[in-house]
């Protein structure tokens, strides 16, 4: 089983929190602006039929927003090439249409987020494209659903909503081995918690709506590769088929970056002292957070996520009610879809987030409550919760 990869990059000799801060833009020299510019201009000047200034033409096909953005996510997730989308899903249906074509197959996990399950089940699967189902943490039944016809292995670690962990190394080795490329969704861990092109990895996707935006304002995706063949499919669709960011959407989530590693941290401090709580609460049954060491995959996440994370789902012990009281009852706790930002979001995923996996293979335990646990102070988070779970 191959290990981390050498820091082979020229940025990864600065820290995490630098590149995260710095890398894709430097002052603007006509001006200094210290800051990316919000540069709303949907063309470009050419000085010449054909002569671009800094490559720039038409702002589907480049933008310069946009592109600091793309740099900058390379770097933090220590890659070559990145490219951003509209949204999270934007950037997976490029990533299928790049890679995939009639007859194809791929691997998808039992547990993954509603919406990419949606896609691949409801549309790519109109095409003849198709997929088989397996467990992430479980080696040997990926490498089982493989098929000689096999193009992607597709993950999610830690998985939405079930935060289950895959050896992504021990996944690049199977993925490889049967002539498939190896994905992974890292929305959950963020790129401050793992990196997953270093473990092996071919392509890196994120829903930036999430952490790396990490403020619930705006929505979008990424997809970071090392494979320059990739990169340029990819590229090729995201200009000809156009699902890009606007240069005000670029701008937000490049701001988010910059605080990232930071929040990162307190989303992680809050999560752990909530699990604390929860573990000894009579309504619960079952904490999933992969920090725990009696978590079932426990030791992948621990060799290679650098903390566990913001996110927690818990099982009522009272069953499906019990659940959908707990969310309805809960006030700091915003009772809503997504995740990954500075507030605390609660939902009950069967009947939001994943009620598309129902009857599938995916589907979610009704007792099911997931958390997004934000950056408020862990003292009122956890009264929250406490005098939301009373009597249930
Ligand atoms: C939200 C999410 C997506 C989809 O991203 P959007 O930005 O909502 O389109 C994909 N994967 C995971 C794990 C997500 O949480």
């Amino acid at each position: 089983m191959s290990e981390q990869r050498s820091q082979a990059h020229s940025t990864s000799w600065q820290g995490f929190s630098t590149r995260a801060v710095h890398a894709g833009y430097e002052p603007d020299p006509l001006t200094g602006a210290v800051n990316v510019p919000i540069y709303a201009s949907s063309t470009f000047q050419q000085d010449g039929v054909g002569q671009m200034r800094d490559g720039f033409e038409y702002a589907r096909t480049g933008n310069p927003t946009r592109r600091p953005l793309e740099a900058n996510l390379a770097a933090a997730e220590e890659g070559t090439f990145g490219r951003a989308f509209a949204s999270g899903m934007a950037a997976t249906d490029t990533l299928l249409r790049a890679t995939l074509r009639p007859g194809d197959h791929l691997v998808i996990p039992d547990d993954a987020y509603g919406g990419t399950f949606r896609l691949i089940d409801k549309v790519f699967s109109q095409w003849g494209i198709e997929y088989s189902v397996a467990p992430v943490s479980d080696l040997d039944a990926v490498r089982a659903a493989m098929r000689p016809t096999t193009k992607l292995v597709w993950i999610e670690t830690p998985t939405n909503p079930l935060l289950s962990v895959g050896d992504i190394a021990g996944l690049a080795a199977v993925s490889h081995d049967g002539g498939a490329k190896l994905v992974v969704d890292n929305t959950f861990a963020s790129p401050y918690l793992q990196t997953p092109l270093t473990w092996g990895a071919d392509v890196v996707l994120h829903s930036t709506t999430k952490y790396v935006g990490g403020h619930s304002d705006v929505v979008g995706g990424a997809l970071i590769t090392d494979d320059e063949q990739l990169d340029a499919d990819l590229a090729f669709l995201q200009n000809g088929a156009g699902a890009v960011p606007g240069p005000f959407d670029a701008y937000l989530t490049l701001r988010g970056m910059k605080t990232l590693a930071v929040r990162m941290e307190r989303h992680c401090d809050n999560a752990e002292k909530l699990v604390e709580f929860l573990a000894g609460h009579p309504a619960i049954t079952k904490i999933h957070y992969p920090g725990l060491e009696s978590h079932p995959t426990h030791a992948a996440a621990a060799k290679q996520m650098r903390r566990f994370g913001g996110m927690i789902s818990v099982e009522l012990a009272r069953g499906e009610q019990a659940a959908l009281d707990f969310c309805a009852r809960t006030t700091l706790f915003t009772l809503a879809e997504s995740l990954g930002g500075v507030e605390s979001l609660i939902e009950h995923p069967g009947a939001m987030t994943h009620a598309s996996t129902a009857g599938s293979q995916l589907e979610v335990p009704a007792n099911l409550v997931r958390m997004s646990v934000g950056i408020e102070d862990v003292g009122d988070l956890i009264g929250d919760v406490e005098q939301a779970l009373e009597g249930l």
